[in-house]
């Protein structure tokens, strides 16, 4: 079955893809998102949002809706052998409105959703892409629905937003160039009783890893950590009670070998995957949905050069983002004994550096490049 042709298919309504859809339906275009789960995610990788997310997503309101249902993060700290050993400060470092807000990804998803609803645009659950085909006019991407139909989905731009196995990207023969770290990282969500500050992100560099502490809400502690038992080390830190959520995920660095092909664009993770250190991947993607809605905009007006533009911006900052939070991670992980050395030395000290310390924050905050869509 054919349908009629739209401007813009998106592809996935994660973060990404309802962020991209968000944007261009305000600007007018004709825009659909399908997404091949059949119930929004309740799970929640993500917790931080970035200064950045909160620049590009304030013309759309979901930034002041973000804020208020969320809570500011004030800093990070880093201990060591049970000892706060830096301490960085965000917001008044930043200069910024908020340098990290923690809200839980399916709520950025729902607020982003209900924006879109408000533009008279809804998700299309249930709806998987199989292939796509291009020419010169128009993407025409096959779509298999929930009860078995398939469609064949006429568009003139497609975003694929369908996360790190994308359809999309596979599509268009592009390599995801990196690697993988062999040892899964453990995730729990963890009623936690402690002296730690509850306004601040810890970092615990244990011998064998590093364990990753951020509150939820209420009394209730976000712990990642790649180390064998964290909640032993974390029973140092307070008494623990009540899981809600458990889970463990495999951690690769991969580029995809573009961030577009004609009339085809990718963004957020389906164009690039790293280690959450930073929390940078849902971020990315939504600054991605903010450039492509720029560029698509003006492709669709006529200047098709724009789609290029997408493509060779975004591959530069996918590259440079990417490559950072993985060397980083290599620090934090700190898996051979001298790199241990130096990330126990050398952290430290750095946030003492005034460059160091900006760098650090710029990261966190998404600020660490300029948000350009022209290049
Ligand atoms: C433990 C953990 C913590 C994290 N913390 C943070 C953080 O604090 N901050 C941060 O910025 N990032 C964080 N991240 C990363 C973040 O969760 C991801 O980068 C983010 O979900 C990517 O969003 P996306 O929309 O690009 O892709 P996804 O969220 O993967 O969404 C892709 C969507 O596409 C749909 N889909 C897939 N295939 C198809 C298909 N063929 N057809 C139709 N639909 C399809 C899926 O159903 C899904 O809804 C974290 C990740 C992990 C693992």
């Amino acid at each position: 079955m054919a349908s009629p042709q739209v401007d813009v298919l998106i592809v996935g309504a994660g973060p990404t893809g309802l962020a991209a859809a968000l944007l261009l339906a305000r600007r007018g275009v004709a825009v659909r998102i399908v997404d091949g789960a059949t119930e929004p995610n309740v799970y929640s990788k993500a917790l931080a949002v970035n200064s950045r997310t909160l620049e590009v997503l304030q013309e759309t309101g979901v930034a002041d809706r973000i804020v208020v249902e969320g809570w500011a993060v004030k800093g990070a700290s880093l201990h060591e052998r049970d000892r706060e050993v830096l301490a960085l400060d965000l917001p008044a470092a930043l200069g910024v409105r908020q340098a990290m807000t923690v809200l839980p990804q399916a709520r950025t998803e729902a607020l982003l959703a209900d924006a879109l609803q408000a533009q008279g645009v809804t998700v299309e659950r249930g709806a998987t892409l199989l292939a796509l085909a291009q020419d010169e006019s128009r993407v025409t991407a096959t779509l298999r629905h929930a009860d078995g139909r398939q469609e064949q989905a006429q568009s003139r731009l497609l975003f694929g937003a369908d996360g790190a196995r994308s359809a999309t990207r596979h599509a268009l023969r592009l390599d995801f160039a990196g690697s993988n770290l062999p040892e899964p990282w453990l995730l729990w969500d963890i009623g936690m009783q402690t002296p730690l500050d509850p306004w601040r992100a810890h970092v615990l560099f244990e011998p064998a890893g590093f364990i990753f502490v951020l509150r939820l809400a209420g009394a209730t502690w976000r712990v990642i950590g790649n180390t064998a038992d964290p909640l032993a080390t974390l029973r140092r830190y307070g008494t623990l009670d009540g899981v809600a959520w458990q889970s463990q995920f495999h951690i690769g660095h991969r580029v995809a070998a573009r961030a577009g092909v004609g009339r085809v664009a990718l963004g957020g993770d389906a164009a690039h995957i790293h280690s959450p250190i930073g929390a940078r991947g849902m971020n990315l993607g939504i600054e991605d949905a903010y450039v492509f809605a720029d560029c698509a905009a003006d492709a669709l007006a006529g200047d098709m050069a724009r789609l290029r533009d997408y493509a060779v911006l975004r591959h530069a900052v996918h590259r440079s983002v990417v490559r950072r939070i993985g060397a980083i991670t290599r620090l934090v992980h700190g898996r051979t004994p001298w790199l241990r050395r130096v990330r126990d030395g050398v952290i430290p000290l750095a946030g003492h550096l005034s460059f160091a310390r900006e760098l650090m924050l710029r990261t966190v905050g998404g600020l660490d490049h300029p948000l350009k869509v022209h290049p």
